[in-house]
């Protein structure tokens, strides 16, 4: 879908800052930072200030366009893949893969489902599997 049609679609209004922002998601398409964002958008257009990108963020992932990826470090990460999926995340180089296995969605959600944690409603299980890529990806952040 376009991305003005993403944004269309949440009842919110199509600003130019929004459909920056978004795109630049998608076409970085590794879990950005708000400063990989920020960078990206400044290549193209030199008018657009970190506090309205941050702003941006905020509404973008209060209206489930985009979701917060949060790593080991205190740096906060964006995706936007919202089916939900898992996360390989490399210590050494910061990168981060996305990881899909339905045999271990279904394991979760059984699990879960047997295990009811109580006083508490379960939306999403995202696991994050940190260690180390034995091969190297390469890295632009
Ligand atoms: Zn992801």
């Amino acid at each position: 879908m376009e991305i003005r049609n993403l944004i269309s679609a949440k009842g919110i209004k199509v600003t130019p800052q929004r459909m920056r922002v978004l795109e630049a998601i998608h076409k970085l398409n590794n879990h950005p930072t708000a400063e990989n964002i920020l960078a990206y958008i400044k290549k193209k257009d030199l008018n657009i200030g970190s506090g309205t990108v941050y702003k941006v963020l905020e509404t973008l992932v209060e209206n489930n366009l985009i979701k917060k990826v949060k790593t080991e470090k205190d740096v906060m990460r964006y995706d936007g893949i919202l089916e939900n999926h898992h996360h390989l995340y490399c210590l050494s180089c910061d990168y981060i893969e996305d990881y899909n296995n339905e045999k271990l969605d279904k394991l979760l959600v059984d699990f879960f489902n047997e295990n009811k944690i109580d006083n508490f409603l379960i939306e999403d299980i995202t696991v994050s599997i940190t260690g180390n890529f034995i091969k190297h990806k390469n890295i632009n952040h």
